[in-house]
């Protein structure tokens, strides 16, 4: 919950610009708090349109007269693992830290959010040290030459995320930007911003970067990142966030031609095959669903299940779910904690409202839990529904809460139609034990990532990002870096001789000559 700031004393976070911190201009300020508790956690500076000129000036001359473009692979390499074991070494605050502000539970920030941050930053420094090369044959036609493909950096790249997954977030538009050379304008969502912060702070104390290769602005996105994306001296978006947003976003880059990455959202099926493990798929299915609380962009939202053992699956699926232990996302034995606002819990009571308008039928859940510690924060149960159409709102629109739909198909063709039949193609995971057959689903699916007996592993090596609505480019892996750079190809002529070259056929021969 963003509230105005008064005169409670909490920690202040500046505003990152030219490699100090600073106020915002006229030392606004917002209050940043904690889902589960609505108690306020810290005051962050409220960027203006002056502020974010100044981060962005200074993004510029550091990539015109910095030396981090030129920096070579290997010594931006070594600085990215330093900011890794900078992560791993604070990984218990910056995991409590995550919790706090976002509400997730300590458990996964714990074993799983701040871990896989570090392991992305030592991968993407991997991936610094070896930009791709990309071989090409000798060339004789028209001249002999060789040729090759010189990576630049795309210049000063304005990054934003939201608020779920935001540590792990900021590492992977972080990495494979400082990678390759760019510099950042970097903002995070006004409702969790503070592990950014965090990160951001850690690879300052540890004089890690020149200055103004890394700012970071804080404010409100309508405002603050809107005007960043639109500022005339950004070169590249890096935006992660809705679709409704990212379709705003493209259309302020047009006119500039401005690069864009959009990761945005989804509404990925989880395919489970008539022979899978049930024990297995039965958890991962929900741990693909209810993981955060289903607030994750490539959350499996839709079941797909076999006609022949819909109502088994049915009722293990209730049954496992109703296991789950909703509460204090500090507690080291809550699986699912609050959502991240009030207003997005309004959001989802409205789906869930509209899922039994539609007819769907609900077998789980759908209501707020009852108890005090569930009083101040927006809680919401896990919630199923079955026997929804695909063509409903339910099925085709992103709740991002923990809602799932189940749906029966008669054949795996009809499966797959359901699976493809959404504007987005983020994700998608297929359960079975048959390998061969669950390849052939998955070559049919129409997603950036799938995932064959397992849901949410994000891999630093591999591309990330979605077909459709679901976004632009894709991030992390070889190419999630090449995002980052503009390719120039070289052709060094080896042609000698003056009658030899391309134009002495084109051109007619010089006057003195004829
Ligand atoms: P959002 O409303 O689109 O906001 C995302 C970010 O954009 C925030 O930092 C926000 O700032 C900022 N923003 C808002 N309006 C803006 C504008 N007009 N111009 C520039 N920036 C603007 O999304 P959200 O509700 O925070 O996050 C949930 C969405 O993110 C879901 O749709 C989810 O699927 C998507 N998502 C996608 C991925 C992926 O990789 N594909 C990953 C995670 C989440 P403030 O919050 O400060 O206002
Ligand atoms: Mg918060």
């Amino acid at each position: 919950m963003v509230l105005e700031a008064t005169d409670v004393d909490l920690t202040y976070h500046g505003l990152f610009i030219n490699g100090a911190w600073c106020e915002a201009e006229k030392g606004r300020t917002f209050t940043v708090s904690e889902p589960a508790t609505g108690l306020p956690l810290a005051r962050v500076a409220h960027a203006s349109r002056a502020d974010v000129d100044r981060a962005v000036a200074a993004a510029r001359h550091a990539f015109d007269h910095g030396p981090w473009p030129h920096t070579p692979p290997d010594e931006r390499a070594r600085i990215l693992h330093e900011i890794a074991t900078l992560i791993e070494a604070n990984a218990h605050e910056l995991a409590e830290l995550e919790s706090r502000d976002g509400g997730v539970p300590l458990r996964a920030t714990t074993f799983n959010d701040i871990p896989l941050g570090m392991h992305m930053m030592h991968a993407f420094a991997e991936l610094a040290r070896r930009p791709p090369y990309e071989p090409m044959p000798w060339n004789d036609f028209p001249t002999l030459s060789w040729n090759f493909v010189w990576r630049n950096p795309c210049g000063v790249c304005a990054q934003i995320i939201p608020w779920n997954y935001a540590f792990c977030m900021t590492v992977w538009k972080l990495g494979p930007a400082l990678a390759t050379g760019n510099t950042i304008v970097f903002k995070p969502s006004s409702l969790a911003p503070l592990t950014s912060l965090a990160l951001v702070k850690l690879i300052d104390e540890a004089g890690l970067l020149p200055k103004g290769v890394l700012n970071l602005v804080t404010g409100p996105g309508a405002e603050v990142g809107e005007y960043l994306v639109g500022h005339p001296q950004v070169d590249k978006i890096g935006f992660t966030g809705s679709t409704e947003v990212g379709r705003k976003i493209m259309a302020i880059a047009a006119p500039h031609i401005k690069k864009v990455t959009l990761e945005l959202g989804g509404k990925s099926p989880s395919i489970l095959l008539p022979d899978a493990d049930l024990d297995k798929a039965i958890d991962g299915i929900i741990f693909g669903m209810f993981y955060h609380a289903g607030q994750l962009c490539e959350a499996g939202t839709r079941c797909l299940v076999p006609s022949s053992i819909y109502a088994e699956v049915v009722e293990r699926l209730v049954a496992r779910t109703r296991q789950l232990r909703i509460g204090d996302p500090l507690d080291l034995a809550t699986d699912i904690g609050p959502l991240i606002s009030h207003k997005q819990r309004e959001t989802v009571e409205r789906y869930i409202a509209l899922g039994r308008e539609e007819g769907a039928k609900l077998v789980l859940g759908g209501g707020r839990p009852l108890g005090a510690e569930y009083e101040a924060g927006p809680f919401v149960e896990p919630t199923i529904f079955t026997n929804v159409n695909n063509r409903s709102r339910l099925a085709q629109e992103e709740i991002f809460g923990p809602v799932l739909a189940v749906m029966p198909y008669d054949e795996l063709g009809e499966a797959i139609k359901i699976a493809n039949d959404t504007m987005y193609g983020l994700a998608a995971s297929v359960w079975s034990q048959d390998i061969q057959l669950a390849l052939e689903v998955a070559r049919s699916i129409r997603a950036g990532t799938v995932s064959i007996n397992e849901h949410h592993v994000l891999n630093p090596y591999a591309p990330f990002g979605g077909f459709k609505a679901s976004g632009v480019g894709r991030e992390m892996g070889v190419a999630g870096m090449l995002e980052y750079t503009e390719p120039t190809h070289i052709h060094v002529d080896f042609q000698q001789k003056r009658e030899d070259k391309l134009w002495w056929d084109a051109l007619l021969p010089p006057v003195e000559e004829a």
